[in-house]
């Protein structure tokens, strides 16, 4: 038995019903949708014991019993979970995870951000006015726009709030949104460039005249 299996039927057994066979008790898990994302990744899951985590997963079986663990365990042990719909994930389910934890990161950016102090204004518009404007479009859509993400970012930064860019996503199918892309400056790419994928900035260095610019110089 592997070292991974092994200690997995250790945590798990004294906490599951069926208290023999591991591929039986694995079977009463199910994942929660808690998880917890930690500022330094050296967490260590209570299933297999491997540390390095940065987001800690919960499950639980029907007796009640809770272990926090990492998203490959639940993938690889095939550990149940259904989305907020009810609707149960049968593939890919640490991607699922993962998504999941990053849109709960923006989530809590956003509420942070919600609760700072907005004095000063920017061409006009107050601060307080722009940030909300930004939070309500957000809470409506789920998502920034390209013009949206630099103001947040530039906000954040200045708020001295932590993020991890590559949580925030980017949405450009509409022309509108390719639009505003392409009308970021150099330091506006080069400030969200952490949350736009390989083809996005791909996209944006081929089609910027700022890039460019920038490029022949
Ligand atoms: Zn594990």
């Amino acid at each position: 038995m592997s070292i991974w299996l092994e200690n997995s039927a250790k945590n798990l057994l004294p906490l599951s019903v069926e208290k023999e066979n591991f591929s039986i008790a694995i079977k009463e898990w199910f994942y929660t949708d808690e998880l917890i994302e930690y500022e330094e990744a050296e967490e260590i899951c209570e299933l297999c014991e491997k540390d390095g985590l940065r987001y800690h997963f919960q499950i639980k079986n029907e007796i009640g019993n809770i272990l926090w663990v990492g998203s490959k365990c639940i993938e690889k042990f095939g550990i149940t979970i259904y989305d907020e719909n009810g609707v149960e994930i049968t593939e890919n389910k640490e991607a699922y995870l993962i998504n999941q934890a990053k849109k709960k990161h923006v989530k809590d950016i956003v509420l942070k951000f919600s609760n700072c102090t907005k004095a000063g204004r920017i061409k006009g518009h107050s601060l307080k006015e722009l940030d909300e404007y930004c939070i309500r479009n957000y809470n409506s859509e789920g998502k920034f726009d390209a013009k949206m993400i630099n103001y947040l970012f530039q906000r954040l930064e200045n708020e001295k709030i932590r993020f991890r860019a590559n949580c925030f996503k980017i949405d450009l199918r509409a022309e509108e949104s390719k639009r505003m892309l392409l009308n970021l400056k150099m330091v506006q790419y080069q400030r969200i460039k952490g949350a736009l994928s390989a083809s996005q900035r791909k996209y944006y260095k081929e089609n910027s005249k700022y890039f460019k610019a920038a490029e022949d110089n």
